[in-house]
């Protein structure tokens, strides 16, 4: 009987032009292998092994803890049958994991934590760093040999193709992740789909399967503003306050908190505060830390004692002069060489960033593991900037002599000033390309890729960062191809243009990288105001062109498929919301919406209007005027502007509706990136709280524009009084500006509640 089954598992099987053998898995014959002792990581690998084989060969396989005999064993995990086959995946880099394949079992083995249970951190909402290498493989090896995809969790992300049968190549390989670092901030970069974006521990639970499927990382030497950690603000501003950085009004930093308009805990970097650093590292190291982080404060701004100044020896203290380098990396090293005089296994972390990011002269040791901080993958569209950064990257690699530890980037948008709401942020050939540049350089990245949306936004960049990150080097435009291919069978072609045309205006139009400046508290990126974004970037011919090819592409499939619910998924997910988005946008911004709805509203409890003479409204001598519109004549000053005066008019606790036209002629503001400058309307409110709502929130409208329309309703405070001589307290507002801001057609109604 075992060599009846012997003969049938052995095949020929035609491989790059050798024959190689090759055994045939079905699902009569195979059956998944864990031993009653192996640690829950390894039977949590070995469920999912047998739940997507039995997917795969539409058959129920068993889960059993001995091999079977006249059975094909797939064992999972390091036992005495793995090690009986000389699998020794504890001699490799972490994560990594063996496979051998033979006429009878194939072993899969790698590093499991013994006590750490997946299962039970999902449940928990959160996957801890601990060793899970069994499961890797069994990811790995579904893909390399089922042809299995996970892009996303979940039916509609995940590729299963169903085969009556697997062949598997004879032989042996080990796989090793080329990053160790690997995390995309599932954490913060948008609601899981289908899951309540308030229901915390919901949404905590499908990112950890997510973070299992990606193979994030398994560890981390951690290097974010690690000196806050010693907390030297707590046990030493009264007995030391020389430890604390001395400012230009002749104070300490002494406070833990925000001051001054800056960060609180900023030190003074010659003082003897780094004795505490080095003495406190030791002692960390000795009970079972392996890298400090001692990475400065964030925002740190230079000490002005006479030491430090001696030191910086300069006059210029921008971000770009890099004054505090030789200071901090001296430092640095000369605690990473306590910890090698100690005898101590271990070392610090430390990031070249912010004032301290040039290349010091100082020999940096083996031990001093080095982070950068850089922008990352949005550079695209600007190969000189995207270059720059590289250079950077691999100057700091050729000055150790190794890669960097890991990088930081930042392909985001809610963080800094790149808004975008419901835009996607697609873009995984630009991650393709920007990792691929940076891999020899680096031994890993942290992907900060804040989005509030949808984490659906992310997936394919995240698929294209794990894969490289895995292997190293990919082809990305084989890999799309596939991804369209498998996701969306026939709609192919047609989810393809799609998935271009999102890259590339995300890239070229909005994520522009000549915008994204160096601050001190790393880049920042600064994006198109909301008018251009939804008038000329995502424009209604823009999402006109985006749905035909949905449109192709859902007509291209059988409805009701797999392949169908997929496409309008990505239709729900990167489609309808910028659609519904720019169309909500389109009509509160349109004058002749408002006419109609003015028109049609006969009801209508109108409070204020500005009317054809502006009565009242106190309006500047030099005020232009051109039928019933003023025209508000900027200079440059801090604002020009003004109200309506009068009789009370506002009562306590009753929802109000302003609304007005708009059009600006030649306004330039002063800071072409700052919020806070332009044309605005204004409702203050006063009593025990005093309130300003002002209409755009955030950024003023500037520029050569046509009329616009603007709205905002809001609801008055219960104590709401009435600064003497002026009625409901509405201004016209001009901020730091230059040039002329047309108003007209102000009102403002009462609503019913
Ligand atoms: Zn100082």
């Amino acid at each position: 009987m075992k060599d009846a089954f012997r003969l049938g598992a052995i095949l020929l099987t035609c491989c790059a032009g050798s024959l190689l053998p090759a055994a045939e898995l079905t699902g009569a014959n195979a059956e998944v292998v864990v031993a009653p002792n192996a640690p829950q990581a390894t039977r949590f690998a070995a469920a999912e092994m047998t739940n997507y084989l039995s997917r795969v060969l539409g058959h129920a396989l068993p889960l059993v803890p001995t091999p079977t005999e006249g059975r094909y064993a797939i064992i999972l995990g390091t036992n005495a049958w793995s090690r009986a086959a000389g699998l020794r995946p504890e001699t490799l880099p972490r994560d990594s994991y063996c496979v051998k394949i033979g006429p009878c079992r194939t072993y899969i083995a790698g590093c499991d934590n013994p006590t750490q249970d997946p299962a039970r951190q999902i449940a928990q909402g959160s996957i801890g760093k601990f060793e899970r290498a069994t499961l890797f493989g069994v990811y790995g090896f579904l893909d390399r040999h089922a042809g299995v995809r996970f892009y996303f969790p979940g039916e509609l992300g995940t590729i299963v193709p169903a085969a009556p049968s697997i062949l598997l190549p004879e032989g042996s390989y080990s796989v090793t992740p080329r990053f160790a670092t690997r995390d995309c901030y599932l954490h913060g970069a948008g609601p899981y789909p289908g899951v309540d974006p308030a229901d915390a521990k919901a949404q905590r639970r499908a990112k950890a399967v997510y973070s299992l499927l990606l193979r994030e990382e398994t560890d981390r030497i951690p290097c974010c503003h690690g000196q806050n950690r010693f907390k030297i603000a707590e046990r030493f501003s009264e007995s030391h306050p020389e430890y604390f950085q001395l400012r230009k009004n002749g104070t300490r930093c002494i406070g833990t908190k925000f001051e001054h308009n800056w960060m609180g805990r900023q030190l003074c970097h010659t003082s003897k505060v780094w004795d505490i650093f080095r003495e406190d590292t030791l002692a960390r190291i000795r009970k079972g830390e392996r890298y400090v982080d001692i990475m400065p404060q964030d925002g740190m701004s230079a000490c002005m004692c006479d030491n430090c100044q001696r030191v910086f020896n300069t006059d210029d203290f921008s971000l770009a002069s890099g004054y505090a380098t030789e200071l901090i990396w001296s430092n640095t090293v000369a605690v990473a060489k306590a910890v090698t005089d100690a005898g101590l296994d271990g070392g610090v972390s430390q990031m070249a960033y912010g004032t301290y990011r040039n290349i010091p002269s100082v020999d940096i040791p083996e031990n001093v593991k080095v982070v950068l901080a850089v922008g990352g993958p949005w550079s695209e569209s600007h190969p000189d900037i995207r270059d720059k950064q590289i250079a950077f990257v691999r100057s700091w690699a050729e000055k150790l002599g190794r890669p960097v530890s890991w990088i930081w980037t930042y392909p985001m948008k809610n963080y800094g000033r790149l808004q975008a709401r419901d835009v996607p942020q697609v873009a995984p050939r630009a991650f393709a390309t920007f990792y691929t540049l940076a891999e020899p350089y680096i031994d890993g990245s942290f992907v900060e890729s804040n989005v509030g949306e949808s984490l659906v936004q992310n997936y394919l960049n995240f698929y294209v960062f794990s894969k490289l990150a895995w292997d190293g080097k990919i082809d990305v435009d084989q890999v799309l191809a596939e991804h369209h291919r498998l996701m969306f069978g026939a709609g192919a072609p047609h989810m393809a243009r799609f998935f271009d045309a999102i890259e590339r205006k995300w890239i070229d139009e909005i994520a522009v990288p000549s915008l994204i400046g160096e601050t001190e508290i790393g880049p920042m990126l600064y994006g198109p105001n909301e008018i251009d974004l939804w008038l000329k970037i995502y424009s209604r011919a823009f999402l006109d062109e985006l749905n035909r090819s949905l449109q192709a592409a859902a007509a291209a499939v059988p409805s009701g498929s797999l392949e169908a619910r997929r496409i309008a998924w990505i239709r729900e997910e990167l489609y309808e919301r910028a659609a519904r988005h720019q169309k909500e946008f389109m009509s509160l911004f349109s004058p002749d919406v408002e006419r109609a709805r003015r028109a049609a509203d006969k009801d209508a409890r109108v409070v204020v209007e500005s009317g054809a003479d502006w009565k009242g409204w106190g309006l500047p001598k030099n005020a232009l005027r051109d039928g019933t519109a003023v025209g508000l004549v900027a200079d440059g000053r801090v604002y020009v502007g003004c109200a309506l005066r009068g009789a009370t008019a506002l009562k306590p606790n009753t929802k109000y509706r302003l609304s007005y036209f708009l059009k600006t002629d030649k306004l330039e503001r002063r800071d072409p990136k700052g919020g806070g400058n332009g044309a605005c309307m204004e409702v203050e409110q006063y009593g025990k709280k005093y309130s300003a709502l002002r209409m755009p929130a955030a950024t003023y409208w500037s520029g050569t524009r046509d009329w616009i329309h603007q709205s905002v309703e809001f609801t008055t405070n219960d104590d709401v009084v009435q600064l003497p001589g002026y009625k409901a307290n509405l201004w016209l507002r001009v901020f730091n500006s230059t040039g002329t801001a047309w108003f007209d057609g102000v009102r403002l109604e009462e609503m019913s509640r």
